[in-house]
């Protein structure tokens, strides 16, 4: 039987911007992703086929090689911890940064803090490497709501504009990584589906470039 592909792709924000560079590789979905409930689309490539997922759930297909492929925020990749999967390619898109923040002029105070976050794994890993004693709590959403009802001193989570931030009267304070977008490939697949994988590593890279 003819080998094909699996590619997982984060919906949202980085399905938007992901979609344009398939185009420019002459990668087309047989029907519109942005109004369409389904979860699995072919494309004009009869060898490949597009999964549209949650963030945290791409790596989480790949790494089990449900996905050959996929594409995922860096934030989303750090805080999964995944093993079994490389990350060949930054597509320079959805660009962001993950940092703390907390209430305007109000210094993290002494002691142990309260950090709220999506992102316990990597809040715990930052905290630790900056010897601060926290207690993580992890909510699903609306982390800038944390500080302002007292919920937590601190939080972590990605900032763009700042927008939201200001918006609910906080700062940002330390940044913990610049983010963007990955291509990140089962290993095994790699081995065993090289010369479909390999092309479209290469593919993608120049579409990176440039
Ligand atoms: P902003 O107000 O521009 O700083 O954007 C803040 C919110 O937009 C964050 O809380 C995130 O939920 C979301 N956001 C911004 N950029 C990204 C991105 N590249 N990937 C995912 N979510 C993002």
């Amino acid at each position: 039987m003819a080998q094909s592909l699996t590619l997982a792709i984060t919906k949202g924000r980085i399905i938007a911007e992901v979609l344009p560079m398939l185009a420019r590789a002459g990668i087309f979905p047989d029907e519109d992703i942005a109004t369409s409930r389904k979860l699995v689309f072919g494309t004009n490539r009869a060898d490949l086929r597009l999964l549209v997922l949650r963030g945290s759930d791409v790596p989480t297909y790949v790494q089990f090689g449900a996905a050959d492929l996929g594409i995922a925020g860096k934030d989303t990749l750090l805080e999964h911890n995944g093993a079994d999967f490389y990350e060949p390619v930054d597509l320079g898109i959805a660009r962001c940064r993950l940092m703390t923040a907390g209430l305007v002029g109000l210094a993290p105070r002494p002691g142990r803090l309260r950090v709220a976050t999506k992102y316990v794994n990597v809040a715990r890993r930052y905290y630790a490497e900056q010897g601060r004693q926290v207690d993580i709590i992890k909510l699903y959403g609306g982390m800038e709501l944390a500080p302002v009802m007292g919920l937590a001193d601190e939080i972590v989570d990605i900032v763009d504009t700042g927008n939201t931030l200001i918006a609910h009267g906080l700062e940002p304070r330390a940044l913990i990584a610049d983010i963007s977008s990955r291509l990140i490939v089962h290993k095994g697949a790699l081995k065993t589906k090289y010369a479909l994988i390999q092309p479209l590593i290469d593919q993608f890279r120049q579409l990176a470039a440039g």
